[in-house]
Formats: structure tokens, C-alpha cells, sequence
């Protein structure tokens, strides 16, 4: 019975590295008919933040991967949040002292920093652990009486796992093997406080007991926990969950890991979603609000420490778990490449239902339009809104049916579209020196008699009529298209010429050619 969690604190928004997590979990739990569940770890109350959780919740939903079981879908397992989950866990503590496998310490933070700093100017580490804890103040070294003393007068107190000397720890992780950790380097961590909370180590292991967590899934800065998990499940005398720490994700350079401010640099999001940041009024972008679509950002997040040992790139969610496999992850670490989160998001704009991209372009092009038409700059004549003022949305699909093959955003619709809804105020100069000729004006005045004799004006005849007249000429095609495609587009890109005229339609076909010849 595969159960799996996405164990997040609620510190910030997710950046992509929690959302890959996520993704994986997803992907494992679906794969194996499991329950994939969300739990806020928001034990530190210092550091929690406002909205983080809602944005947790709806960034997954965005992916299209919500929580089986999570806060605001509670299963059989709540609850959902550490902190509501609080009165659980000093039992656990209090489990683990009576067991010999904790103890109370009582020592202050000016005396630890007093060890660290002495250690350190001996060019030694300090580690709390049976090197040092004889010599400090918990119940190892107190007298049953003198740890009673202080606990009854409320002294500030923490309770430390009791690490044990001289033992080969053998962990198991999939994608990393076994691995041998000697006891005698661990410190003795500090699993609960006096103000009532557990740490982070010990809340995790108990609520992953208690929810039957079966596997952990989880990025590599937790292996180092690892050890300490694993005799936290001993000490408990609890069943160990299978252990998958997942790569790094580095720097599109390859070196180092990837940091948020590697996004600010070199201009991409490092966030699911746009974030405000609740404090400092700060926005941080985000994978929706720049363009992409979640079936890209999936598929991409997915083959970050993940392939499928074929050559195919191409995999939808479902098709992802079908494919996935915890052995297929890698160890090392994952290059980011924006340039290719692009490339996916190009393609599922393929795939993207036109009348969908139109509902997302039309108040583009309203914007621009208005823009345009108040006047602001060289907008006063020859301006005529190929689609009238109100346009029709079935116009603008067929405008994103014959551009979307070379639009990555939708944002970049109107930069390859805009002459289907506005007529060009001037002309690429290059183009125009390529295109206009001597003898063009003659050809377009032609071309417009032609164009008018048609009435029937669908693209066939006007292909049938301009290129029959052109080849029964022997005028050569590009001495007729090119100045055409000039008039109609301003420029000498955009699809086919006779695609653009039947769209725009006869009148305003007619119009701009005849103010390209005027
Ligand atoms: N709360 C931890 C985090 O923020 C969970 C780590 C784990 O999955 O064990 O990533």
C-alpha cells in the first residue's frame, strides 16, 4: 500500500525544486494506485509565512497533482498540519527518554556558543555527543535529583537523541544504494523544547509513522538526516519507510545549486506561481503569469533527475506515470536549462485548443488596439482595425490557428499577428528596398483590379486568380508576392499572403495595397 507525502514548511512560496518533489511523489504514489498527501511542517512558528500554505496548495493544483489527502482534504490520517498536530509528539519524547534513547539538556546557548568557539580556535569541531556530553549539563551528567530541580522550576530545557558511540549505521536509499555512516561523527540533535515543540526530526518521523508513510521521497539536503531518521525508527521500534533522496537541481552553468537569484539574473521564473511577498510588497514571477502552460512546466520538472532511457521528450502527465521509475533518478545533480522549458512550452502551445488562446489573446488585442486608436503614435490614418472594434473571438482563433506554430507565449501573438487586426503605418525599410521596385506599382494596381474582379473571395480563387495570372504573365512570383506581403504586413514575415487577405478580407486587402501604391 504505497502512501506518500510532500512534506513542505510553509516558509514561502515553492520554488521549483519543492515542486519537482512534489511531481515525484505524484508520479510514485499514481504510478502504484497510492495516496499521494500533503502535510505543512510549520513546527517553527518563526518562521512561517503568511500564505505560503494556500500557495502550496495552489500550485499543485495548477500542476494538476492535488493532494489525495492534505489540510483541506483530510483523510483518515489528520491532522494535516504539524502545528494542529502539536500535543502529539511529547509523548514521543517522553517514550524515547524512558528508553534510554533520549535525555534532557539543560545547557544555554552562551554555553554552546562558548564550546563552539573554543573548539573552533583549537581547530576542532565541537559535537555534542558522548565526546563532549559528559561535560555539560543534561541528564547523563546531572544526578536524578538535580534534573528533577530543574525541571520543577521550569528551567528552559531541549531533549537531544542519545547518538550512540562506536556503530556502523546501514542505510538504504533506491537511488543512491547502501551507504555506512559511523555513529561516532553524529550529534546528539535536539528533538523537542521546552516552549512544546518538537523539531522538525521529530515530528517528521512520528507523523510519517502515524500517517504510514511507505516511502520518503525528498530532495538530497535531507540525507544527512538520514542517519538519524533511521535510529529515531529503531528507537521507536517502528517499521523504516524505503528512502529516495532526489538529486540537486544546478544552475543552468552546471555549477553550483540552482538559487533564486539565478532566476533574477538571467531573466526566468524560479516559482510555480507569481508571489508577493506579504512582508516586503516584493513579486517574485512565476511559470503561470510568464506564458507557460502546466503540462510544460510538468514535463520539464520531470526530466530533471529523471529520463526515461529513450529518446522521447514528449510526456503528459499520464504518460509520465506510466513512465516513471524511482530506479530511473539519478544521483548526480540535474542542469537547469530555460532554454528548453521553453522549447516544451512551445510545443504544448500545439496542442493548446485555439478557441482556448483566443480567450487569452483577445484582451491583448484589445490593449493594443486601444493603444493604437487614442491617438498616441502614428495612429491617425490608414488605421482601420481589420476586425472592427468589437472582435469576434472565432476571427481571433482562426488568426491563432495560422500563428501558433511560431509563438512560444501567447504573449508573443500579437508581435506575429498584429496586421490581421490593424493595417501597417509604414514600412520595414530594408524590405521595402528588397520589395519596391520598379514596375511594382504597376503589379499592385493590377493585382488590385484583380482582387476586385473576385466575388466569389475564398483562398482558393484568389490563389487560382493571382497565380494563373502571374505564371500566363511570366512576371515571377516574387516581384508580385513580396511587394503584396509588403503592403499587407508592413513587413516580409507572418503566414501565407492569401491566408492574410481572406482573413482581413476584400475591402481591406484592396485598401492597403492601394495605400502602398498611393
Ligand atoms: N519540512 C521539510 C521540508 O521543508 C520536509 C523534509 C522531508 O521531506 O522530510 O522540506
Amino acid at each position: 500500500n504505497v502512501r506518500v507525502r510532500f512534506a513542505p514548511s510553509p516558509t514561502g512560496p515553492l520554488h521549483i525544486g519543492g515542486v519537482r518533489t512534489a511531481l515525484f511523489n505524484y508520479l510514485f504514489a499514481k504510478k502504484h494506485n497510492g495516496t499521494f498527501i500533503l502535510r505543512v511542517e510549520d513546527t517553527d512558528q518563526n518562521r512561517y509565512v503568511e500564505g505560503a500554505e494556500q500557495y502550496i496548495i495552489d500550485a499543485l493544483n495548477w500542476c494538476g497533482m492535488p493532494a489525495d489527502e492534505s489540510p483541506v482534504k483530510p483523510g483518515n490520517y489528520g491532522p494535516y498540519r504539524q502545528s494542529e498536530r502539536k500535543a502529539m509528539y511529547k509523548q514521543y519524547a517522553d517514550e524515547l527518554i524512558a528508553s534510554g534513547n533520549a535525555y534532557y539538556a539543560f545547557d544555554t546557548a552562551e554555553t554552546l556558543d562558548f564550546h563552539r568557539k573554543d573548539h573552533e580556535a583549537k581547530g576542532k569541531t565541537f559535537i555534542y555527543n558522548w565526546h563532549n556530553r559528559l561535560k555539560l549539563k543534561n541528564s547523563l551528567s546531572l544526578s536524578a535529583e538535580e534534573v528533577k530541580a530543574k525541571l520543577d522550576a521550569g528551567e528552559d530545557y531541549v531533549i537531544r537523541f542519545k547518538s550512540p558511540q562506536d556503530e556502523t549505521l546501514h542505510l538504504k536509499d533506491i537511488i543512491r544504494g547502501d551507504i555506512q555512516i559511523d555513529t561516532n561523527v553524529l550529534d546528539d540533535k535536539v528533538l523537542f523544547k521546552s516552549d512544546g515543540m518538537p523539531t522538525y526530526h521529530l515530528a517528521n518521523i512520528v507523523d510519517d509513522h502515524l500517517m504510514e508513510i511507505s516511502h520518503v521521497i525528498r530532495g538530497e539536503e535531507w540525507l544527512p538526516s538520514l542517519a538519524l531518521h533511521y535510529q529515531l525508527y529503531q528507537a521507536f521500534g517502528w517499521e523504516v519507510p524505503e528512502f529516495a533522496h532526489l538529486p540537486l537541481i544546478l544552475k543552468p552553468t552546471g555549477k553550483g545549486k540552482l538559487s533564486k537569484r539565478d532566476g533574477d539574473k538571467l531573466g526566468f521564473p524560479v516559482f510555480p506561481l507569481e508571489w508577493k511577498d506579504p512582508k516586503t510588497g516584493d513579486v517574485s514571477r512565476g511559470y503561470k503569469e510568464d506564458g507557460y502552460f502546466p503540462e510544460a512546466m510538468v514535463n520539464f520538472l520531470a526530466f530533471l533527475g529523471w529520463n526515461p532511457g529513450t529518446e522521447q521528450e514528449i510526456f503528459s502527465l499520464d504518460a509520465l506515470i506510466n513512465a516513471f521509475d524511482l530506479e530511473r533518478v539519478n544521483k548526480s545533480g540535474a542542469r537547469f536549462d530555460p532554454d528548453k522549458t521553453k522549447w516544451f512550452n512551445h510545443h504544448y502551445m500545439q496542442e493548446q485548443a485555439n478557441d482556448e488562446l483566443a480567450k487569452k489573446f483577445l484582451p491583448i488585442i484589445n490593449e493594443k488596439l486601444n493603444v493604437i486608436q487614442s491617438g498616441s503614435e502614428e495612429s491617425q490614418d490608414g488605421i482601420s482595425p481589420a476586425g472592427g472594434n468589437d472582435i469576434d473571438v472565432n476571427y481571433v482563433e482562426m488568426v491563432v490557428a495560422l500563428v501558433k506554430e511560431r509563438a512560444t507565449f501567447v504573449s508573443d501573438f500579437w508581435g506575429l499577428s498584429h496586421f490581421f487586426f490593424t493595417a501597417p503605418t509604414s514600412y520595414d525599410e530594408k524590405a521595402s528596398k528588397k520589395a519596391f521596385k520598379e514596375g511594382t506599382k504597376d503589379i499592385l494596381k493590377e493585382v488590385v483590379s484583380i482582387v476586385n474582379a473576385i466575388d466569389d473571395f475564398t483562398v482558393e480563387t484568389l490563389q487560382t486568380n493571382l497565380k494563373g495570372w502571374i505564371t500566363s504573365n511570366d512576371i515571377g512570383f516574387g516581384k508580385v508576392m513580396m511587394p503584396l506581403r509588403l503592403a499587407l504586413v508592413g513587413a516580409l514575415q507572418g503566414p501565407d499572403v492569401f491566408d492574410i487577405m481572406y482573413m482581413i478580407g476584400k475591402a481591406e486587402s484592396v485598401a492597403r495595397i492601394e495605400k502602398a501604391v498611393a
